[in-house]
């Protein structure tokens, strides 16, 4: 009986969320059919991604027509539509830092557990 393992690579590749609407020219073939999208290449074994060869997925400008693919880093004009794109979408920076609220806090006994009821003080036995 013999066991096979098989390691290669997979590549995840999705088009990058809020620049789905971005289309770019291809430098390539000179095609306006650039989408931008993330790709994220993974080691596997048996089929099955274990690690990723990066820590994080890198953005890429994808030709559906000649497969041709930029690492987004040659394409400042591109980054700038998704910069122009994400400005007004706001986000968790937009929080206020939370001022010290002296006094507002929960109400006492909130997470207390209720007052002893049914406990008998001792000196009961002393009657
Ligand atoms: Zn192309």
């Amino acid at each position: 009986m013999a066991f096979i393992f098989t390691c290669g690579t997979h590549t995840f590749q999705s088009l990058l969320k809020g620049a789905e609407h971005i289309t770019a020219q291809c430098q390539n073939c000179g095609n306006w059919s650039g989408k931008v999208i993330k790709k994220w290449e993974w080691f596997t074994f048996c089929f099955i991604p274990l690690i990723p060869f990066s820590l994080k997925p890198w953005h890429a400008v994808s030709c559906h027509i000649c497969r041709f693919s930029q690492d987004i880093k040659y394409r400042p004009d591109v980054q700038q539509q998704i910069d122009a794109g994400g400005a007004g979408g706001g986000g968790p920076q937009n929080i206020p830092l939370e001022q010290n609220h002296q006094g507002q806090g929960p109400p006492q006994g909130w997470n207390a557990p209720p007052p002893q009821q049914g406990y008998k003080p001792p000196q009961g036995q002393y009657v």
